[in-house]
């Protein structure tokens, strides 16, 4: 359920109706709702109560620090990439403690920047990569808390770009490698074998693949609690949200176990069918949802610039574009477009694209769309997760503002990306500037690396 709909012919996000945020912060312009936040989290958290078990917001999938800070307060851990990721967990008030850091190419700077701040765990990827943490927690005198990612070898039907499980793909270690990992693992000093991990894909609509890559998982994980004393197993992320008739979800019918519910992965049936396997295991339980948490939570609002009619098509030319939501680009996916003030009458087959000039810069294709024209505005259903992380300065075009509504509140998250700003750590070389234009000082500026 989330809290984007109609109220009077007006699309609002919880209280606030959508066109006054138009009017107060311009567009493009993401709109991100703390209920559907606190709601799809407390869910999740609530259905797997049988369990102990800790939920790592995965950050990558929005890690606006409003965001952070709002799970961060319903007790969540985070699930980071990067040392960035990590000083932004700082930045917004989380704790590191309850971080566990994934990520197949981590460096020596962020595996010592991790350490120092005492991370629950780094989820390892392969055998140089604990080598390199063993040396680096020897270095300054700590012992590493580790995971290995074990690869189940399970398909997730799911794209080609986000799915990570199988023996396809770079992520993890082969099941049938992980005994004898653990076992070298456990003779290096400054590791502490912490636990083990999986993530299999990004996006599953259905159970199965979950169920199946964990009953591959929890003897494994049985047999090396008993052998290293692990805390914890991690089940990864991925749980699927809707992204076709994103507006209907909204309705609180879509949450009940009805047989139209069935089309989407509900936390009951995910709890339901993953709780008897694991409640096996002795081990604390960890989970990495970043989509399931924030996707359905936010969207994009764009303002119509042009309606252009070819021979054949409608087109819909809006001010957003593929620099400030990729995934249509880039995994082909699917957002329910909407307009922002309900319109009565029939609709038009559009193609509602942005104004880059690449054939890629398209929000949907042939989609029926209520007819609109310059001036009026359009929601980009679902775009909370994936969305302003993925975004770019392509065709010098700013990052976008971000606000966070909360019932009647709202607040400006972040500020649109002043132009400037762009090329701010840009600069010009000296020997493409004039002499004349030269500093009088005569010191040589060196253009930096
Ligand atoms: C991306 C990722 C996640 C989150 O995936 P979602 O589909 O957004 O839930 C969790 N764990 C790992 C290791 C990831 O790479």
């Amino acid at each position: 359920m989330h809290d984007f709909r109609y109220s009077g012919g007006q699309l609002h996000c919880e209280q606030v109706p959508i066109q006054s945020l138009v009017e107060q912060f311009g567009t493009p312009l993401y709109v991100y709702s703390s209920h559907t936040l606190t709601d799809h989290f407390q869910k999740l958290d609530q259905a797997l109560a049988p369990l102990d078990h800790l939920i790592c917001f995965a950050v990558k999938a929005n890690s606006n620090l409003a965001v952070l800070r709002t799970l961060a307060q319903l007790g969540s851990g985070f699930d980071i990439v990067s040392e960035g990721e990590l000083r932004r967990i700082i930045a917004a008030g989380g704790d590191p403690r309850k971080c566990v850091f994934a990520g197949v190419g981590k460096t020596e700077r962020e595996i010592e920047f991790a350490l120092r701040h005492d991370i629950y765990s780094i989820n390892v990827e392969s055998e140089p990569e604990l080598l390199r943490i063993h040396q680096i927690a020897k270095r300054i005198g700590k012992v590493a808390p580790v995971a290995v990612r074990v690869n189940p070898n399970v398909d997730a039907h799911t794209h080609a770009k986000i799915t990570t499980g199988t023996y396809e793909n770079k992520f993890g270690i082969a099941i049938e490698q992980i005994e004898g990992v653990y076992a070298r693992a456990s003779k290096l000093k400054h590791l502490r074998l912490r636990g083990l991990q999986m993530h299999i894909g990004s996006q599953l609509t259905e159970v199965k693949p979950f169920r199946l890559a964990v009953e591959k998982v929890v003897p494994l994980a049985q047999k090396l609690h008993a052998r290293h004393g692990f805390d914890f197993l991690s089940i990864g992320g991925g749980i699927g949200i809707v992204y076709r008739e994103a507006l209907a979800s909204g309705l609180p019918r879509w949450w009940k176990e009805t047989p139209e519910a069935g089309r989407i992965l509900t936390p009951t049936t995910y709890a339901n069918t993953l709780i008897p396997i694991l409640r096996t295991l002795p081990l604390k339980v960890l989970l990495e949802p970043g989509r399931f948490i924030v996707g359905n939570a936010g969207a994009l609002i764009t303002r119509v610039e042009f309606v252009k009619r070819t021979g054949k098509k409608n087109f819909v030319i809006v001010d957003a574009a593929m620099n400030d939501l990729i995934r249509p680009a880039f995994y082909d996916a699917y957002h329910e477009i909407v307009p922002v003030k309900r319109k009565a009458g029939a609709s038009v087959a559009s193609d509602v694209v942005g104004p880059i000039c690449e054939s890629g810069d398209y929000f949907a294709k042939d989609r029926p769309l209520p007819k609109v024209g310059e001036g009026d505005h359009l929601a980009l259903l679902s775009a909370g997760a994936y969305g302003s992380v993925m975004a770019s300065n392509y065709n010098s075009r700013p990052l976008v503002a971000e606000v966070l509504i909360n019932g009647d509140l709202c607040a400006l998250v972040r500020e649109r990306q002043p132009i400037e700003d762009i090329w701010q750590h840009e600069s010009v070389p000296d020997w493409l500037i004039p002499k004349k234009a030269k500093r009088p000082t005569g010191k040589r500026r060196i253009a930096r690396p």
